[in-house]
This record gives structure tokens, sequence and C-alpha cells, in this order.
């Protein structure tokens, strides 16, 4: 997981439709003898997962999943809510706690793309945990900035770059703190499928590693394309740049 930089312009359909919307939302709620407390809302996808939001987003996260950096080129992927707009859980058993974070539905801040994996009902699902439950906002009269999230927010809130509380040992992610102990439970980020696909670039790490150290039986231009292929691996761009990185680090490995 990565720190994605989101551009700060937010986008026109969620700016017009969806700032519309959410008020509408938000006076319904008030309205006397409204159950939308109980029932909460049922937001379809036409605004925030609309096809020019989503573009903006994939194209900011090269074309990652938010939290386990799967590439999603051919993938169909989704827009995510951080915090779950229909209703939310603590625990994966619990049951849907609604309204959930409603007014967050068109909240540019709050939206991410996501692999259909860590989407899943079995990983992020609705889940949303935070560190003091008193301070959990119940609705828009409340200020959600009070809350910190155990799950590590992909644009790092609260200052909290994800590769400062998950780390790599090897093909397998490492909590660093409690933040990143609950992100990497809360979406898989250990699951077979993504261990065994790190693995993989590992061993073609491992493999470069040996061509440039064994330089005297390989040509320059296999020297060349094997540290180009060292530096390339641990851009944002890459697929799991940042197990990558991390194991990288353990090798001190300078590419030039
Ligand atoms: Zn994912």
């Amino acid at each position: 997981m990565i720190r994605i930089k989101k551009p700060s312009d937010i986008p026109a359909k969620l700016l017009n439709e969806g700032v519309a919307e959410n008020n509408k939302n938000c006076v319904d709620y008030d309205k006397p003898g409204s159950t939308l407390d109980s029932t909460g809302f049922d937001i379809g996808n036409k605004i925030y997962g609309h096809s020019s939001v989503k573009k903006i987003l994939k194209n900011s996260q090269h074309n990652k999943c938010c939290f386990c950096e799967k590439d999603q080129v051919d993938e169909f992927g989704a827009v995510e809510h951080f915090r779950p707009k229909k209703g939310y859980k603590i625990n994966k058993k619990d049951k849907l706690i609604r309204p959930g974070y409603y007014w967050l539905a068109f909240d540019w801040d709050n939206l991410f793309f996501v692999c259909s994996g860590c989407n899943s009902t079995k990983y992020k699902g609705n889940r949303f945990p935070i560190v003091d439950e008193k301070l959990r906002a119940k609705n828009h009269h409340a200020d959600y900035k009070s809350e910190e999230s155990l799950l590590l927010h992909p644009s790092g809130d609260h200052d909290k770059n994800p590769e400062r509380h998950i780390t790599f040992e090897g093909p397998l992610p490492k909590e660093l703190t409690k933040f990143g102990k609950a992100t990497i439970e809360i979406c898989g980020l250990d699951r077979d499928a993504l261990n065994n696909k790190r693995k993989k670039l590992l061993e073609d790490i491992d493999a470069r590693i040996a061509i440039i150290g064994f330089h005297s039986v390989h040509s320059a231009k296999e020297i060349s394309k094997a540290k180009k292929y060292i530096r390339d691996c641990q851009n944002d761009e890459a697929e799991f740049s940042s197990a990558a990185r991390a194991y990288l680090k353990t090798f001190n490995f300078v590419t030039n």
C-alpha cells in the first residue's frame, strides 16, 4: 500500500450532481418522522461511480488498487468509499450499523479505486473500525474528522503514510503499527493470491540482481536492462512497488 496523491480539483460530476444529491439526502434525513437513521440511504453509483470519476481515480492510482497495489489494467474494479456510505461494521461478523456515512457518498476525499478482492465482503466490505468508538460520527451534523480510523487512509490522512505502518518480510506484509495491523487484516493484504504474486516479483528482482552481480558474464546491454528493471519496479507506477522498495532496502541496493 502506498500513499495516493489525488488531484485537488474535484471532478465536475461530484461538484454538480454529487453536491445536489448530498444536500437532498441531508434534508431528507432531518425531516420530522424520517426513518433514514435506521434504514439508511439507497445510494446508486451513477454519480460517484461515473466513468469520469473512475478514470481520474484510476489514473492517479496508476491503475492499481488503493489497498493491495494489484494492477487493474485488465480488470473492472470499483469506486470505493473509504468510510462506508450505507452502514458500517466494526468486525466482519457484526450486523451492519446504519445509516453509515451517507453524507460522504460523493466526497472526493472518501473515494478510491479498489480491486474486487479488497472490496469484497470477505475483506473490507463495509468494515470501518475506529480508535475511539465514542467519537464515531453518526450523521452529517457530527464532525467525522474527530474520528481516527484504524484502517489506513490511502491518501495518508492524519499524516499516516501507509509505508510507515506496513512493511514486508519477503512477500509477506508485516505491520509496524496497530494501524498497519488492522489494515492488513481488514483488506486481507496477506491473502495467498497477493503473497504469490509478490513472491514472483521478488524472484524477478533476484534474477536481475544476479545479472548485475555477475557482470563479467553478461553484456553491457543486459546489465543496463537489469538496472532499469530494479529502478522501475520501485516506482509508484509499478505493481506492488511498496513490497519491491521494502525488499530492495534490505540489500541497500543502488542502481545508476
Ligand atoms: Zn486490492
